[in-house]
């Protein structure tokens, strides 16, 4: 049919266009690297679906991209032959933004263009940075596998709303037109375009395509022939040697795997053999997400098998714990149908993420030991995450348990490592001491630090939401037991001398009528009263049983209302 109908964008749509129009102005040209990094998914989706399907590639298999200038009617066009989109898709995927983490990305707005602009770096722009440079934007799809007649036609102008219709379009795949704004004519600049798509997209597998320069005009112009060619090297980045691959090229790669603008922190890149033979290209950001801690996200880490990607999944290529890494493994020997299913049940994945995860770790340590500061900007974002490791995985328990940072009563921030802190220990001491508390401010205030401040012993602060289930799952480090100075009786062991017990026991002596006129009062509140010499300036503190819950972990608890 031809009847236009129009349609409204999301809220959250028209924000965003808004929102980069207003702050990405300074740094245009990525509009390129978005759609064509689109393009480069839909070709990935064409060929994983084609597995099963192969007349999906119609009479067309050859993958590719293009390019292609219009000086006259003012237009660049890019054009995939991927997987296309159907009317619905597009109304969909072109009108709402899926992302997970989208309402806490829209809560963090200031207003303030300058912040924006960085916060809007990190939730990324995708699809809609075509507004950046056009002002005007047509998009033309025909799903793999529809008929010729269901196309669709797709048209803004950025600003409400977009228009769909119905087209025929022979060709499978998505063609997108962006009609420049006035004063963005140098993106219809042959060897400006080809000098972008060059610098953001070379890692790209497909080929990128561009008519060919013939020669100069007589301005000096570029004069293009009506044949195409590649402007990319069009060959899977993780496959090259890391010889022939720049760090440029590895943070491109980075950027469209991750749908992240910033830059990576460190990657990891390594052709392993053995049982299972693999490709890994591992990347670890270098700021969180804003779904970091959102149940529903879908980033990961990407499967593909023989250069076919496969599927991208959470939980099965990595654990919870190292969510936060992206990147990609490619297989030599799982099958091309594998299956989330067979995946489920698969021992040659549990082999590859096993090994995956040993880079991983491996990577960690190698940035702890050479890299601090680098080091301690992935503290800063994913430390907390890393913490969940020590309870969720058993073989490399140590390994993790190395790479923690704690605040203690030495130092604020979050820079103390538990071989730093068995370093110092005092003679004689034997054990980890730490205590828990909600805010940094709270833990030092605690009364429980009286003695050991007064002895010089060093304590661990642990003011993290997860570290109540840290310290559950991390009893001891380096064969030393690690011990809440607010549970129990406290045992100095060794650090207490002669005088300390002399100390007690008069103490004890001394305040026997005391206590058996307190435990009177206060009857069942509690289960002991007992006299100590751990206090200096304090009359009185609470103590939690030795076994029983830390009374921080019985206020969070409270709060979650068990
Ligand atoms: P993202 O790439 O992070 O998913 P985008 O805003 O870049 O977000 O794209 C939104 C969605 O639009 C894509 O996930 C995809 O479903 C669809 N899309 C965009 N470009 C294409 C294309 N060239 N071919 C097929 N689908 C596309
Ligand atoms: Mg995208």
């Amino acid at each position: 049919s031809t009847v236009t109908e129009t349609l409204g964008f999301q809220t959250e749509v028209k924000q965003l266009l808004q929102l980069m129009i207003h702050s990405l102005y300074s740094n245009k040209e990525i509009f390129l690297r978005e759609l064509i990094s689109n393009a480069s998914d839909a070709a990935d989706k064409l060929r994983f679906e084609a597995i099963a399907k192969p007349e999906l590639y119609e009479t067309d298999p050859e993958l590719r991209i293009r390019i292609a200038l219009d000086k006259d009617a003012r237009t660049v066009t890019i054009s995939d032959n991927g997987i296309g989109m159907s009317r619905d898709e597009a109304i969909e995927h072109l009108g709402t933004i899926a992302k997970s983490g989208t309402r806490a990305f829209f809560d963090q707005l200031t207003g303030d263009d300058k912040q924006d602009a960085n916060l809007i770096g990190q939730f990324g722009v995708g699809f809609y940075s075509a507004f950046i440079v056009a002002d005007k934007v047509v998009v033309e799809s025909r799903r793999a596998g529809l008929p010729e007649g269901e196309g669709v036609r797709w048209a803004s102008k950025g600003q409400g709303e977009f228009s769909v219709s119905a087209v025929s379009k022979p060709a499978r795949g998505t063609e997108i037109v962006l009609h420049l704004k006035a004063g963005d004519d140098d993106f219809l600049d042959d060897w400006r375009v080809k000098g972008v798509v060059r610098k953001y997209s070379d890692h790209i597998s497909i080929p990128i395509e561009m008519k060919k320069g013939n020669g100069y005009g007589e301005n000096g112009e570029v004069v293009v022939s009506n044949e195409f060619e590649a402007v990319n090297q069009a060959s899977a980045l993780w496959t090259r040697s890391k010889g022939e691959i720049s760090d440029e090229q590895y943070t491109e790669f980075y950027k469209h795997v991750a749908h992240d603008f910033t830059e990576p922190l460190a990657w990891s890149h390594a052709r392993v053999e053995g049982r299972q033979e693999y490709t890994e290209l591992l990347y670890l950001p270098s700021r969180a997400p804003f779904d970091l801690y959102e149940r529903e996200r879908k980033q990961g880490v990407k499967l593909y098998v023989r250069r076919v990607f496969i599927m991208e999944d959470t939980e099965k290529l990595m654990p919870h714990y190292l969510r936060f890494v992206r990147g990609v493994i490619d297989s030599n020997d799982l099958p091309l149908n594998v299956s989330r299913e067979i995946l489920q049940e698969s021992r040659d994945i549990d082999t590859i993420r096993a090994g995956c995860v040993k880079k991983v770790l491996g990577l960690l340590e190698d940035l702890s030991a050479k890299q601090a500061d680098k080091y301690a900007t992935f503290w800063r974002e994913f430390g907390q995450v890393l913490k969940e490791g020590v309870g969720e995985d058993f073989s490399n328990k140590e390994r993790i348990a190395k790479l923690l940072r704690f605040s203690t009563t030495a130092s604020d921030e979050q820079a103390v490592s538990l071989a730093d802190y068995v370093g110092r220990m005092k003679d004689g001491q034997d054990k980890v001491y730490y205590i828990t508390a909600d805010t940094l401010a709270a833990a030092k205030h605690s009364p429980h630090l009286e003695v050991f401040r007064k002895k010089g012993i060093e304590v661990l602060l642990l003011t993290d939401r997860v570290d109540e289930w840290l310290a559950a799952h991390l009893t001891e480090f380096d064969a030393k037991p690690l011990v809440s100075v607010a549970k129990g009786e406290l045992d100095l062991g060794k650090l207490e001398d002669e005088a300390d017990k002399a100390a007690q026991q008069q103490a004890e002596e001394a305040a026997r009528p005391v206590i058996a006129k307190l435990k009177d009062v206060l009857g069942d509140k509690v289960a002991e009263v007992r006299a100590t010499t751990r206090l200096t300036d304090s009359p009185a503190c609470l103590v939690s049983p030795e076994h029983g819950m830390s009374s921080h972990l019985e206020r969070l608890l409270k709060s979650a209302g068990q």
